[in-house]
């Protein structure tokens, strides 16, 4: 690994690092430079009685939830089990256990990594604490991460899956979610979607290829529970269609692999969102209405219960107050749609933006800026900076959301 990093500084290249090659900008490979591939770094070590799982960098979430399922234990992720367990922490990582668990980065409690000046260091809590306070929401900025160790917790069965509507409820629905989400309990995530029905099972085929808005559910508890949670929803609008019950945890996290293969073109936007106004629920349906491909697709994830009890100072993830993530993606496989899907998505945004909370999570955004950069840390910027320029103050990681080498503020 330091000689690869030697060999890029001798030669002056642009240096990308590919954990688990799903950053949609493109941000894990480079052009005329050099690529850090991690995928050979695929191993998963599970410490059952203490629930900690030790995760080579090149491992996709995938191989976690194997191997942690076996011991009745998951570590939160994401919602797709081929996104890479690098990429995906450093950022943060929102998925089901959210609520209920926190950011994948409020259960890292350590990691490896490799410095820009080929120097091997462990980042916790007792060593090098300020490289470990970047790494959670900072990132790929500061090194490369070779191992991480994960928290996990008692996660295996849970009730889990979709509830679909017709487009002419998404007003409603997306009211009542609003309500709903804010008061259940923390074992309940659901994240509201905009989405074409693929045209496959379990759907039923008069649903195939139809625009319609939902909510993909899990509640880790039982399913009498889950029901009696779900029902007044239920009354209040019958779904047009439901897939829920009970299920493995993996099985709920590779649910819509099949529905996101690799090699599929993706544009996306986002936004931190601290309030789902009426005003705003009028422009997401009618600009969700408008889904330009079949893959294109808008999600609100739930970023409250257990997020909201680490601070805003005590991990690089500054946003520790807003309610949700929003992220717009027109995706497609054929390059001649980039228009359709790119003026869907930059439309919808400019729309919805100035209902936003300022930031947007970075792992949902593309190459948009340092004033977007800025925006997304706000007030922890500045300490990133400093910890950059300490770390790597030539800036030689910089294929990323990039924070550039700074200095402390003048007391
Ligand atoms: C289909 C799909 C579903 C997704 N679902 C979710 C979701 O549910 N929740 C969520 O939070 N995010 C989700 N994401 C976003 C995802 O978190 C980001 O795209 C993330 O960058 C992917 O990580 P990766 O390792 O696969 O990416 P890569 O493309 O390999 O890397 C992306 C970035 O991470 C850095 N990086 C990766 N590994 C390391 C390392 N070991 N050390 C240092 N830097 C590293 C790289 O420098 C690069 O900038 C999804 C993305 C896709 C495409």
């Amino acid at each position: 690994m330091s000689s690869r990093l030697g060999f890029g500084q001798r030669n002056n290249l642009r240096v990308a690092i590919r954990g688990g090659g799903h950053n949609a900008g493109g941000l894990g490979v480079c052009d005329d430079g050099l690529v850090i591939d991690l995928s050979a770094i695929r191993y998963v070590h599970v410490d059952a009685a203490k629930k900690t799982v030790r995760v080579g960098a090149g491992c996709r979430w995938g191989d976690v939830d194997h191997a942690t399922h076996a011991f009745g234990l998951a570590v939160p992720s994401g919602i797709i089990s081929t996104t890479g367990v690098g990429g995906l922490t450093l950022g943060g990582g929102l998925g089901h256990l959210t609520r209920q668990y926190g950011l994948t980065i409020d259960n890292l409690l350590a990691a490896d990594v490799v410095l820009a000046d080929g120097q091997v260091v462990v980042a916790s809590a007792e060593e090098n604490a300020d490289l470990f306070w970047a790494i959670r929401g900072g990132g790929g900025n500061f090194g490369v991460v070779t191992s991480f160790l994960f928290r996990a917790h008692p996660v295996h069965t849970v009730c889990a899956g979709p509830m679909l509507w017709e487009l002419d409820q998404a007003s409603d629905i997306m009211k009542y979610y609003r309500e709903f989400i804010a008061r259940a309990p923390e074992e309940l995530n659901g994240f509201f979607a905009f989405l074409t029905v693929p045209p496959g099972p379990p759907f039923p085929e008069h649903f195939h290829l139809k625009k319609m808005c939902g909510i993909v559910w899990c509640y880790t508890g039982t399913l009498e529970h889950a029901n009696k949670i779900l029902q007044p929803l239920r009354n209040h609008r019958p779904p047009a269609f439901e897939f829920f019950f009970p299920m493995p945890y993996p099985m709920m996290q590779s649910m819509f692999d099949g529905v996101y293969p690799a090699g599929l073109q993706w544009y996306w936007k986002a936004d931190f969102v601290k309030e789902l106004s009426d005003q705003a629920i009028a422009l997401h349906v009618k600009h969700g209405a408008q889904l330009p491909t079949m893959h294109s697709t808008m999600h609100l994830y739930p970023v409250d219960g257990a997020v909201h009890r680490v601070g805003p100072q005590d991990t690089a993830w500054n946003y520790r107050d807003v309610l949700w993530s929003e992220v717009i993606v027109g995706v497609d496989p054929e390059p001649a749609n980039k228009d359709r899907i790119t003026s869907w998505a930059r439309e919808y945004w400019d729309a919805l933006h100035p209902f936003g909370a300022g930031g947007a999570y970075v792992n949902f955004m593309m190459e948009e800026g340092e004033d977007r950069i800025r925006a997304t840390y706000g007030d922890n910027y500045n300490r990133l900076a400093v910890v950059k320029a300490k770390y790597d103050p030539e800036n030689f990681f910089r294929v990323n959301q990039n924070i550039r080498p700074g200095k402390a503020a003048q007391a």
